[in-house]
C-alpha cells in the first residue's frame, strides 16, 4: 500500500529511534529535561523569537498560542477553511472563550481588505473586540498553498498600526520555507506567536512547539499543565524532533516534486501544486478513493467532491511514480 492520506502517517526511521534511545532526559514539568530545553531554544532561535514550548500536538500549540494573544470574549479573524476554525473541534471557543470571524480565499491567502473591513477596535459594551488575525502557512485545506511573504508583511504593517496581534499556524511552515527559500526567521518576524509541528512532513512520531515571547511562553506553560499537557521525561520525543530538524527539512523538496507529479497525473497544472499536498475536485470522490485503494493507493476524500493526497517521508520516488500511473488511469487520462 502507498499511503497518501496524510503526512502524519510517517513512522520514525531506525536512525531517529536510535537518537530517541540515546536522549538525555529529566522531568520537563520541572523544566529539567535537557533535550526538551535544547529543542525549545533551538526552535525559538530559528524563528527569531525569545522562547518556545514543546507540546504533544499542533492543536494544543495553537490553543496555547491563540490564547496568548486573544482573551476570553475577544475574537480572532482567520480564513474560513483554516485548521483552527475547522479541524480543532471548537477548542478555541470551548476552552478559551474566543470567537472567530472568517474571510474566504480560494488559496487560503490573506485578504487584507476583508481583514480591514471586519476589524473591530475596542468599542466598549457594543462589539466584540478583534484581538488578533490568524494565518496558516502552508494552508492545509487550500491544498498546501504558500502564503506570499509580501502579503504577510503587509498584514504585519497593518497590525502594527491597529494594535492587532498575529498568530501563525505554521504546522507546515517548513514546507513553505523549502518551497520558497524564505528564511524561517522572516516568517517568524511577521508573527507575534507561532505554532509549528514536528509530526507532519518532518516525520517525528509526536511533537509541536509554540513560539513567542518569554512572557507568553511562561504563561503558556501554566495553561499547558492545566490542559493535561505537562509531560515528564519527554526528551525521548524531543530527540526525535531534533533529529528531524537535522535530517528531514531539506528533503521536503522531494515530497514537493512527488506531489507535483501526482497533481499532473490528476490533470492539475503542476505549478499550482506548491508543496506536499494535492487537493483535486472529483465528482465521484468516495468511489475514486475506493478504486484507488483497490489498486494499492490510499488517498482521502475530504469532501463529497474533493480528494486530498499528501506526500511524505515514507513515499519514495518509485512509490510516487507508481501512484501517478494508477491515479491517471483511474482519472481516465
Ligand atoms: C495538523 C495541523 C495542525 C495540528 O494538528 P495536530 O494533529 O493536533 O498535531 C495544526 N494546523 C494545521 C494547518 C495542521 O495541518
Amino acid at each position: 500500500m502507498i499511503d497518501l492520506r496524510s503526512d502524519t502517517l510517517t513512522r520514525p526511521t531506525a536512525a531517529m529511534r536510535e537518537a530517541m534511545a540515546r536522549a538525555e532526559v529529566g522531568d520537563d514539568v520541572y523544566g529539567e529535561d535537557p533535550t526538551v530545553n535544547a529543542l525549545q531554544e533551538r526552535v525559538a532561535e530559528l524563528f527569531g523569537h525569545e522562547a518556545a514550548l514543546f507540546t504533544p500536538t499542533g492543536s494544543m500549540a495553537n490553543v496555547l498560542a491563540v490564547a496568548s494573544v486573544v482573551s476570553p470574549g475577544e475574537e480572532v479573524l482567520c480564513e474560513s477553511s483554516a485548521h483552527i476554525a475547522r479541524a480543532e473541534l471548537g477548542a478555541h471557543g470551548a476552552i478559551s472563550g474566543i470567537t472567530m470571524r472568517t474571510w474566504t480565499h480560494p488559496r487560503g491567502h490573506v485578504d487584507l481588505a476583508a481583514v480591514e473591513s471586519m476589524h473591530a477596535p475596542d468599542m466598549g459594551p457594543f462589539f466584540v473586540r478583534t484581538a488578533a488575525v490568524s494565518v496558516e502557512n502552508t494552508h492545509n485545506f487550500a491544498g498546501g498553498t504558500v502564503l506570499p511573504v509580501d502579503d504577510l508583511r503587509a498584514l504585519r504593517a497593518w497590525a502594527d498600526g491597529t494594535g492587532t496581534r498575529i498568530h501563525l499556524d505554521g504546522a507546515r511552515l517548513w514546507n513553505a520555507h523549502i518551497a520558497t527559500g524564505t528564511p524561517l526567521a522572516d516568517y517568524g518576524r511577521v508573527a507575534d506567536v507561532l505554532a509549528v509541528c514536528l509530526s507532519k512532513g518532518l516525520g517525528a512520531p509526536i511533537g509541536s512547539l509554540m513560539v513567542g515571547t518569554a512572557d507568553a511562553i511562561a504563561e503558556a506553560r501554566v495553561r499547558r499543565k492545566r490542559l493535561g499537557g505537562g509531560m515528564r521525561q519527554v526528551g525521548v520525543l524531543a530527540a526525535a524532533g531534533a533529529y528531524a530538524l537535522d535530517h528531514h527539512v531539506e528533503r521536503l523538496a522531494d515530497d514537493h516534486a512527488h506531489a507535483r507529479l501526482l497533481g499532473e497525473a490528476l490533470g492539475l497544472d503542476p505549478a499550482t501544486v506548491e508543496t506536499n499536498i494535492v487537493v483535486v475536485e472529483r465528482p465521484d470522490a468516495a468511489s475514486f478513493v475506493e478504486r484507488a485503494a483497490a489498486e494499492g493507493v490510499r488517498i482521502a476524500a475530504v469532501g463529497p467532491r474533493t480528494v486530498r493526497l499528501v506526500t511524505h517521508l515514507d513515499v519514495s520516488s518509485a512509490d510516487a511514480e507508481r501512484a501517478a500511473v494508477v491515479l491517471s488511469r483511474l482519472a481516465g487520462r
